[in-house]
């Protein structure tokens, strides 16, 4: 049943693909299984996909303890500097950096471990006070300060679009994203590449696709609504 759930959303990444004329092989889908239990991340695994998200580190930790090592773990919540260690040995990506400080904390704890840990840089591109992230006036002085630590890797860029009714809203808010990402790599910034945009939700990944994102987030559209009060 989760497979269908993740079929059909590959399916609507790929005819989004098409229509924007990109290659589907573009796009990772980070299946986010936040409060979702390890049955459900196991069946999609066992249907072949590696690669799922969570934003607790407490509920990281514990899923990438019982669950197979080649899953792709992607911190996309927001993370707090003291929890870093707990993850750097294996985190594949950590979608959600948004200040100098953190960035220094993880390039610290990856060469503890002998790794270059990918990143990418949040930014909050709908200036919501709610949302995380560095404002697009902020990212570029940022990456060219993390472009200096020699066991971070920036890959891309990040942002969260406000949630709306109807996903077109948010399409101004993705090519603003896009926008600001080809702008900054063709500073041509040593030891970055800013390829990668994680972008992209259940209710706006197919908006997002069709603006040029590479990694869609999506939770709710795979595994369903999620209950909070357990
Ligand atoms: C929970 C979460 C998602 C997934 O949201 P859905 O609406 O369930 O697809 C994506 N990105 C971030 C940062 C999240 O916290």
């Amino acid at each position: 049943m989760l497979k269908a759930n993740l079929d059909h959303v590959r399916k609507l990444v790929d005819e989004a693909c098409e229509r924007s004329g990109r290659d589907a092989s573009e796009v990772t889908i980070v299946a986010v299984s936040k409060t979702k239990p390890e049955e459900a991340i196991m069946e999609l695994y066992e249907a072949g996909h590696r690669d799922f998200g969570e934003n607790y580190i407490q509920e990281l930790r514990k899923k990438h303890d019982d669950l197979p090592k080649d899953i792709r773990w992607h911190m996309i919540g927001h993370l707090q500097r003291n929890k870093v260690k707990y993850i750097a040995e294996y985190i594949h990506l950590i979608h959600s950096v948004d200040s100098y400080a953190l960035a220094e904390t993880i390039d610290k704890e990856a060469a503890k471990h002998n790794r270059i840990i990918p990143i990418l840089i949040e930014v909050n591109v709908g200036g919501e006070e709610s949302k995380f992230g560095v404002t697009p006036e902020e990212t570029t002085a940022l990456v060219e300060q993390i472009s200096h630590l020699p066991n971070i890797r920036i890959e891309g860029l990040m942002t969260s679009a406000p949630y709306v009714e109807d996903p077109e809203e948010d399409r101004a808010c993705f090519a603003n994203l896009r926008d600001l990402s080809v702008d900054i790599d063709s500073k041509k910034i040593d030891n970055v590449k800013v390829n990668a945009l994680s972008m992209g939700m259940s209710n706006d990944y197919i908006v997002a696709v069709e603006e040029g994102s590479t990694m869609v987030r999506v939770g709710t559209s795979i595994f369903g609504a999620r209950d909070y009060s357990k």
